[in-house]
Parts: C-alpha cells; structure tokens; sequence
C-alpha cells in the first residue's frame, strides 16, 4: 500500500536534507547535459529511502551531490540544517567525512589491506588515535555481523561479506546518512536480501538515516519510501505503509552455499 508522503517532522531535530529547486548541468563544451532540472525533496532523520529510475534519469548525479561530492549548478541544499550549496571544495570535503558513509556497487575496498584497516581508514584521515580507531573499527565490524572476520582480505571474503566491510567503513564517522548507490548491484538475489536486512536493522535499531539508489522493485520494496525519478527531475514519491521484512524474507529462502574456501585464511590454513 503506498500513499503521497506526508512529511513527519522529528521535534527538535532539522531535517536530515532539504533541496529547493536543485539543477545540475554537466558542461562538455559543445554540449550541455541538464541532469537536474528542478528536484525538490526533504528526508527527515530515520527515514530510509529507496531512489528509483531509467538509466540516466539523474540518480547519480542527485547522490553526488547529496553526498557533497560536487556542487549543483542551480538550488539550495540543507544538510542536517546548514546550507552545503555553496560550501569550496575543500568546505564540501570536510562536512563529507563527517556526515556522509557512502556504499557503493563495487565495494570500492583496498585490496592488500585486512578488513578493519579498511573500516579504519575514515578514522584515520580524521586524526583519530590509533587505539580509539581500531576500537571503534571492531565495533563497526559487528554491527554488520562480521565478528571474526576483522583480520581477513578482501580476496578472503565472499561479496556480501565485502559489502558489508564497505557498510562498516560507511559506519565508523557517525555519519548524519548513508548514501548507497546501487549496493546491491554485484550481488546474488539472497545475498542481496542479506545486505538489504543490515540495512533494515541500521534504519530500525539505530534509526541510521538512508537513501539507496537502486533499479530493482525487489530491493526497493525494504525501504519506508520510495522516490522515482524521471528525466532530471521527482516523478512520483510514495510512504511504503508496510515495507518488506528483509529478515522474514531471508527465512523463507534457501540457506546460502559454504562459503568455507573463499573464508579460510592462512593462519587458518597454518601457513
Ligand atoms: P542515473 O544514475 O540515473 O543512471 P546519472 O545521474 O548518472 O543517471 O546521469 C544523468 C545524465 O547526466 C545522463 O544523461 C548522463 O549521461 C549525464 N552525466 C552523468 N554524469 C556526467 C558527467 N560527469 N559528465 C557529463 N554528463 C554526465
Ligand atoms: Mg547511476
């Protein structure tokens, strides 16, 4: 059952994000690609969002911009209250490692680098101490269920286990959102349903605010709203009254294969 969404004010707190009128035109010279052309939208904390659309309707480009990684030609942008749309470079990249945990389709982890070192990373940029970071890193680590894993590779984890590495590196700053832009793009239907249940409980138990950019009605159908976008610009934005249960779901599907070899580390292994 969906319905036009009533925006629900949390007392005491901004709105996560406002856009007013958001434009963005990419300039390639001869041409001009106007990949927003007027997006108006305001999330509130703890709410989870799933952004849909034909290829090219400007999904990315809106993540982009919602994540400070660039700027908007034309608009206003609140974040968490302050105005980001016409913050420097530099600005953008200070309140981006504070407010922002990106995921992405393709992990986008280091690859001779163990698992907590990744989910440090954010940390150390930040200046946080090296006790304090690890710390704080295993933490992370076990929210999105990968106690034991913390010394492995990425070439020592299967995908659903890197992506929720990614999740846990997404985590570590507190961020005021995580962006997700296709995350469950390189991953099989339960595994999928698997990252889908880290979300749920993030959003649920943590009340973590999320927008999730994905092509799928089968992952959109966890989120608590879903706004689809058409040419540059909001088609439709729908309240979803009863969002699928990822964990239900997962119950009813076949158990997932062992993933035993891809997990066995040397030490394991006694080498
Ligand atoms: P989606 O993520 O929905 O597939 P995008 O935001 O990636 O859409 O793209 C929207 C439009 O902007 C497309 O026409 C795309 O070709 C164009 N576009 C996206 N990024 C750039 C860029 N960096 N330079 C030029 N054009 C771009
Ligand atoms: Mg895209």
């Amino acid at each position: 059952m969906q319905s036009e969404v009533e925006v629900e004010r949390t007392p005491g707190l901004p709105p996560t994000i406002v856009v007013e009128d958001l434009h963005k035109t990419y300039d390639l010279g001869e041409v001009q690609v106007h990949a927003l052309r007027g997006v108006s939208l305001q999330v509130e904390p703890g709410e989870s969002v799933a952004i849909m659309g034909a290829s090219g309707s400007g999904k990315s480009t809106f993540m982009n911009l919602i994540g400070c990684l660039d700027r908007p030609t034309h608009g206003v942008y609140l974040l968490d209250g302050e105005d980001v749309s016409r913050l420097s470079k530099r600005e953008l990249a200070h309140i981006r490692n504070r407010k922002i945990g990106f995921v992405f389709q393709g992990f986008n982890l280091l690859p001779r680098t163990s698992a907590v070192e990744n989910v440090e990373l954010p940390l150390l940029y930040a200046g946080v101490d090296g006790e304090e970071r690890r710390e704080r890193a295993y933490e992370s680590l076990r929210l999105v269920g990968l106690e034991g894993r913390e010394n492995h590779h990425p070439a020592q984890l299967s995908g659903g286990q890197q992506q929720r590495v990614a999740i846990a590196r997404a985590l570590i700053n507190n961020p005021a959102i995580l962006l997700a832009d296709e995350p469950t793009g390189n991953l099989d239907s339960r595994t999928s349903v698997e990252i889908m249940e880290v979300f749920q409980r993030l959003n649920e138990e943590h009340h973590l605010t999320i927008l999730l950019v994905t092509h799928e009605p089968d992952i959109s159908r966890f989120a608590r709203r879903i706004v689809v976008f058409r040419d540059g610009r909001i088609r439709s934005d729908l309240s979803v009254a009863v969002p699928a249960s990822a964990a239900q779901i997962l119950s009813t599907m076949p158990a997932a294969e062992e993933d035993g070899e891809l997990v066995e580390t040397d030490e394991e292994r006694g080498g």
